[in-house]
């Protein structure tokens, strides 16, 4: 086999990265990461994490026994009050089963071979396949076909007016067979920074009911999106509302801007609809995620699920989570501001009110490949596809940011 391994395709984020390193320049700005960074370009710990850790610290007689292979059960329970409210119903009802994982990532991977190996849902021994919008994150499709589950697109961005192409989805949705997996966004959509609004959700749910479909949620970005945890969540607990069976992988990388340890959550919720007894349905379907994730990776790591379980299980501290993602997602949205202002006040030729539309860490400026590489000559490196991550601008940089894609855009 050494010899004829072929060599995989590199990631594409991974060359702007490294050409980004090897640039010596000041004024090198880098757009690609997906991670927050304070106004001094700085890695911004979370005052409630560093509270949080201070408690949990890892002394020499810190406890490094195995979790048990679902995770910590004191943080899943208030895992699943995060994404569904504390007056959930589905919680209420016991019609929900959770696993810890290796963050969102592997929430993604786990519901992928559960839905792989368990989910026939004409009888047959057909693996049903997983829509995903169009673009979508390039993880995405990588996770469910690893899973051995057949993946599609659906219509989401309409790159001629830089919005959501809701009639596209929507007719993709009606078409696609009955009973399909369709994976969605929660919040924040990534790469377009493009959610749909309240009422879009409705018929979006409407229809996902109508064709039987099953709701596969992908939610990286709660509370860092918008500043609320709730509003961030109204997808999720809509469609819960609609009694849809649904799943949710859920990671607390960025929210709790604790990436490198790896906290999330998988949830598998059931259907009030379905006939069988309630609490015998989620027993079994967590016995068979249960042995799948002893198969995966045995007990999920310890340490960040106990300072997130600290955070949401203390008053004080949660409420002091709430503000600082009131900080991140505040200076997100003000450089937003900021960027489309400036654009608009050099007359840059073309409309720019879809930087403030967007929302989350991302934003699809409408840059060409050509103008995406003529911003790396000027030492800004961001993906090809004109997607920029929102936090790696700052009052610094703003400024020679927009007179280069102001140059760009001219030439
Ligand atoms: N889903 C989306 C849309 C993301 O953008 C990311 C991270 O960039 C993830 C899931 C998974 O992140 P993690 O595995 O770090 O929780």
């Amino acid at each position: 086999t050494s010899t004829t391994v072929p060599e995989a395709p590199e990631d594409p984020l991974f060359s702007v990265m490294v050409a980004f390193r090897n640039d010596s320049s000041e004024k090198k700005i880098d757009l690609s990461i997906g991670a927050y960074r304070d106004n001094q370009e700085k890695v911004w710990i979370l005052p409630v994490v560093k509270k949080a850790t201070a408690t949990t610290a890892m002394s020499p007689d810190y406890n490094h026994e195995y979790l048990p292979i679902i995770g910590l059960a004191r943080f899943i329970k208030a895992a699943q009050r995060v994404c569904l409210g504390n007056s959930s119903d589905v919680i209420k009802d016991n019609r929900i089963t959770s696993l810890q994982t290796i963050s969102g990532t592997g929430a993604l991977h786990l519901g992928a071979l559960f839905l792989s190996k368990f989910y026939r849902p004409d009888g047959s021994n057909n693996t049903p396949t997983v829509y995903m919008s169009s673009p979508t994150w390039s993880n995405h499709p990588q996770i469910f076909k690893l899973a051995g589950l057949p993946t599609a697109t659906y219509r989401y961005f309409n790159a001629s007016t830089r919005s959501l192409d809701f009639d596209g989805m929507l007719t993709d949705l009606a078409a696609a067979p009955p009973k399909s997996i369709i994976l969605l966004h929660a919040c924040a959509h990534n790469p377009t920074g493009i959610d749909p609004n309240p009422r879009q959700w409705e018929q979006i749910a409407t229809i996902m009911a109508e064709r039987h479909h099953f709701a596969f949620f992908d939610s990286a970005y709660q509370g860092f999106a918008s500043g609320s945890l709730d509003r961030d969540a109204i997808a999720l607990r809509l469609f819960a509302s609609y009694g849809l069976e649904m799943c949710i992988a859920q990671s607390f990388a960025k929210n709790c801007g604790i990436y490198g340890q790896r906290v999330g959550c998988f949830h598998f919720i059931t259907s009030p609809a379905t006939e069988a007894d309630t609490l015998e349905t989620v027993t079994r379907i967590g016995s068979q995620l249960t042995a799948l994730q002893r198969a995966c990776i045995s007990n999920p790591p310890a340490y960040g699920a106990h300072v997130v379980s600290l955070i949401l299980n203390t008053p004080d501290l949660f409420e002091e989570w709430e503000e600082d993602l009131r900080v991140m997602s505040g200076r997100i949205m003000h450089m937003r501001q900021q960027l489309r202002i400036k654009l608009e006040a050099l007359g840059t030729p073309g409309s720019w009110h879809h930087i403030t539309e967007q929302i989350g860490m991302f934003s699809y400026t409408g840059l060409t490949t050509d103008q995406c590489l003529q911003m790396r000559e000027m030492h800004i490196y961001m993906p090809l596809n004109g997607r920029i991550s929102m936090a790696g601008l700052n009052l610094k940089n703003l400024d020679y940011f927009v007179k280069s894609m102001d140059r760009v855009v001219r030439e």
